[in-house]
C-alpha cells in the first residue's frame, strides 16, 4: 500500500466553477517539474472536481468547466510519473452543485420540503451516474494512484425526500418521519442517514478498488471526531481530513481557559480575532495591541544604546513598532535597501518610459525584493498624501522630508490618494501571484513624471 511509504504530500483544492477562465493556461510541464523538484513531495493530490461540480479536466462523464484551456491533470500525470511521485485526486463527493442544476430531483430535501442546491440525496442515482463513472474515467485516462473525497460526512444532511422518507418508514415501522430533535425517532432518523452515507462511501470505494486495487482512496474525516462510527463497513485505505487548527487546538484550549490555575496568567496572541473561535474570544479579555508613538520608540531605542539621530529616524520608520525598530537598528542592510529604493523612486519619477520599463523588468525578477520595495514606496506615498492634504502629522520617512515636500506640492490631493491606493493594491495583487512583471510595469508607468 503506497500510502504507507509516503510522508510528505502536497494537496490543493481548486473547485473549478462555471466562471473560471484559463484553467490550466498558466501551467506547463516545465513549470510543474521545476516546482516539484524543489519541493520533492512523496505524493501530490491535485484537484479534479470541487463543490461546484465542474470538472477541471475534459471529462466525458460529467460537466467539464467551460474555462479549461489546457488539461492540468494530463500535465500532473506526466510530470509526476517522470519524477516517481504518486498522484491522487481531490474530488467532491456528496456536494455537487452542477449535478443538481442538471437534475434538481437528485437534491437532498430539508425538513420544510425545500431542495438543496448543493447536497445530493443518497437515494438519488448521483453515485452511479456521475461519481463512479468519473472516478473510473480518472483511473482509465490518467491511471491515478488515489482519491481524497471531499465533503462527505460533514456535507451530509438528513434528507426528507419521498424516497428517503419511504425507506425510513418501511425499515423502522415508524408511523411518521421526525422533523426535529424533539420528535420521537429522531436518533433513528440520524442513524438511518449515517448508514446511507456509509453505504454510499462503500459503493464508490469498492468501485475504485475493483478497477484498480492499488488506487488508495479515502473519504475526508472518515472515522475522525466528525464521523465517530465503527470502522465496520467503509473500506477506505487511509484516514485524512483537511484539519483546521480551530477544530482541535482551540477546542482543547477551552478547558484550560475555563479552569486556569489561580497562579497562571494566560496571554494569547492572534493576528486577527476573526481567526478565533467565538467561544475562545468570549472567555478572554480582548486587548488590542496598537502601535506606540514614534517618540516612545525613539526613547526606547536610545535607552538601548542606539545613537540619537538613528533612533529618531527608526522611531518614525518603524510605524510605532518597537520590535521592528530594534531589528532595523541591528540590520544595516535593511536600512541601506530602504535608502536605495527611495533613491530609485526619486530617479524613476523623472525618468522616461524606457528607463521605467527596464527597471520594472529587473524588479519583477525577485518577487520578495519587489514586495519589500512596494512597502517602502507605500510609506513614501502615504507621507506625500499627508502633506498634500495639508496635514502636519509626523512623517514616516523623516529623512526624506524635502523630497516629500517637493512632490506633494506638485500633486493634487486626488493624485496623491490614487498613488497611495495604487501601491496598496499592487501589494495585494502581488500576494495573489499575478504576473509580477506586468504588475511592476503598470505600477511604474502609472507614476507621474515629476522632477525634483
Ligand atoms: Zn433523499
Amino acid at each position: 500500500m503506497w500510502q504507507q511509504q509516503v510522508f510528505f504530500g502536497v494537496h490543493y483544492d481548486y473547485h473549478a466553477n462555471a466562471n473560471d477562465r484559463n484553467i490550466g493556461g498558466d501551467l506547463s510541464e516545465e513549470h510543474l517539474q521545476e516546482w516539484l523538484e524543489r519541493i520533492r513531495p512523496d505524493w501530490v493530490q491535485c484537484d479534479c472536481k470541487g463543490h461546484p461540480g465542474y470538472a477541471s479536466w475534459p471529462t466525458k462523464t460529467g460537466t467539464p468547466a467551460p474555462g479549461i484551456v489546457r488539461d492540468p491533470l494530463r500535465i500532473h500525470r506526466d510530470v509526476c510519473r517522470r519524477l516517481g511521485i504518486r498522484l491522487g485526486m481531490h474530488y467532491s463527493g456528496v456536494w455537487d452543485a452542477r449535478a443538481l442544476e442538471l437534475h434538481p430531483d437528485w437534491a437532498a430535501v430539508n425538513e420544510k420540503g425545500e431542495r438543496s442546491a448543493r447536497m445530493t440525496c443518497r437515494h438519488s442515482p448521483y453515485v452511479d451516474e456521475v461519481m463512479i463513472p468519473q472516478l473510473i474515467e480518472l483511473i482509465d485516462v490518467y491511471d491515478v494512484d488515489g482519491f481524497w473525497v471531499d465533503g462527505d460526512n460533514w456535507a451530509s444532511t438528513p434528507c426528507w425526500c419521498e424516497k428517503c422518507s419511504a425507506a425510513f418508514l418501511s425499515q423502522t415501522g415508524a408511523t411518521a418521519v421526525p422533523r426535529s430533535p424533539a420528535d420521537r425517532w429522531w436518533r433513528r432518523w440520524l442513524d438511518f442517514h449515517r448508514d446511507l452515507l456509509r453505504r454510499f462511501v462503500k459503493r464508490y470505494v469498492d468501485a475504485v478498488h475493483a478497477r484498480k486495487p492499488d488506487c488508495q482512496i479515502t473519504s475526508s474525516f472518515a472515522y475522525s471526531a466528525r464521523m465517530p462510527d465503527s470502522t465496520v463497513g467503509i473500506p477506505v485505505d487511509y484516514l485524512s481530513g483537511d484539519l483546521d487548527f480551530r477544530f482541535s487546538a482551540q477546542n482543547a484550549l477551552l478547558k484550560t481557559l475555563e479552569e486556569a490555575p489561580a497562579h497562571a496568567l494566560l496571554l494569547l496572541t492572534a493576528d486577527n480575532a476573526e481567526q478565533l473561535l467565538p467561544t475562545i474570544v468570549s472567555r478572554c479579555e480582548v486587548i488590542r495591541l496598537r502601535p506606540t508613538t514614534a517618540a516612545a520608540v525613539t526613547e526606547f531605542l536610545t535607552a538601548q544604546g542606539v545613537p540619537a539621530e538613528k533612533a529618531r529616524l527608526l522611531g518614525h520608520l518603524s510605524g510605532g513598532r518597537p520590535g521592528y525598530a530594534l531589528r532595523l537598528a541591528a540590520d544595516e542592510k535593511a536600512l541601506a535597501f530602504r535608502a536605495e529604493k527611495l533613491d530609485d523612486l526619486r530617479e524613476l519619477l523623472s525618468a522616461n518610459r524606457r528607463t521605467r520599463f527596464a527597471y520594472a523588468e529587473k524588479l519583477a525578477k525577485e518577487k520578495d525584493t519587489f514586495r519589500q520595495a512596494l512597502f517602502i514606496w507605500l510609506s513614501f506615498w502615504r507621507d506625500v498624501l499627508l502633506r498634500a492634504a495639508g496635514s502636519e502629522w509626523p512623517l514616516t520617512n523623516l529623512d526624506r522630508a524635502e523630497d516629500v515636500a517637493q512632490i506633494s506640492k506638485r500633486l493634487s490631493l486626488t493624485e496623491a490618494r490614487r498613488l497611495t491606493s495604487q501601491c496598496e493594491q499592487a501589494i495585494e495583487r502581488l500576494e495573489k501571484s499575478v504576473n509580477a512583471r506586468l504588475l511592476a510595469e503598470v505600477t511604474l508607468m502609472d507614476w507621474p513624471k515629476v522632477t525634483i
